[in-house]
């Protein structure tokens, strides 16, 4: 820093700072030393902004947790996934609409997730979906009928992923 003029260092202050600042909110974003990557961060933020515009919901999206690229979150007590691309997954839920499109998929079913979850069946003979509405990073919803419980974590995984249509 000796060799700047004093602006100069304040700028290259100013960056240390900004970057710093940049990392602190990727590091409060992140589990277990994995990052939310930027995809899922604007996916986050979309959600967000739609709950609060169209719900009603302000509070801020909990980070329940970061599996193989997959973060969870949470709306109205339904389990809600961001995949790496940015798009939303309901792992509890068999069977909610989404669309092709990368970092849009069912954002709708995404903002009323317990309406779906709500009006599934109760009946445990199926391959998508859980009867429970919180699926944890370990991909199991806790409710011992569930089969979920009785799967390798690749089956559970993927009963857990494979409900849009
Ligand atoms: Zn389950």
């Amino acid at each position: 820093m000796a060799h700047l003029l004093p602006v100069e260092a304040i700028a290259a202050r100013c960056h240390v700072l900004a970057v710093n600042q940049k990392l602190i909110a990727i590091q409060r974003l992140g589990i277990n030393g994995k990052a939310v990557n930027n995809r899922q961060k604007a996916a986050l933020n979309r959600l967000q902004n739609e709950l609060s515009m169209k719900h009603g919901i302000v509070q801020e999206l909990p980070i329940r947790g970061e599996d193989d690229g997959f973060v969870f979150t949470e709306v109205d007590g339904v389990t809600v996934v961001i995949g790496p691309g940015g798009g939303f997954q309901l792992p509890a839920v068999r069977t909610y609409p989404g669309t092709g499109k990368p970092g849009e998929k069912a954002i709708d079913a995404a903002l009323d997730p317990n309406y779906f979850f709500r009006k599934q069946s109760k009946d445990a003979i199926f391959k998508t979906g859980h009867l429970g509405p919180t699926i944890g990073v370990n991909w199991t919803c806790g409710i011992e009928s569930c089969p979920c419980n009785h799967e390798s974590i690749d089956v559970r995984k993927k009963r857990s992923l494979i409900g849009h249509r």
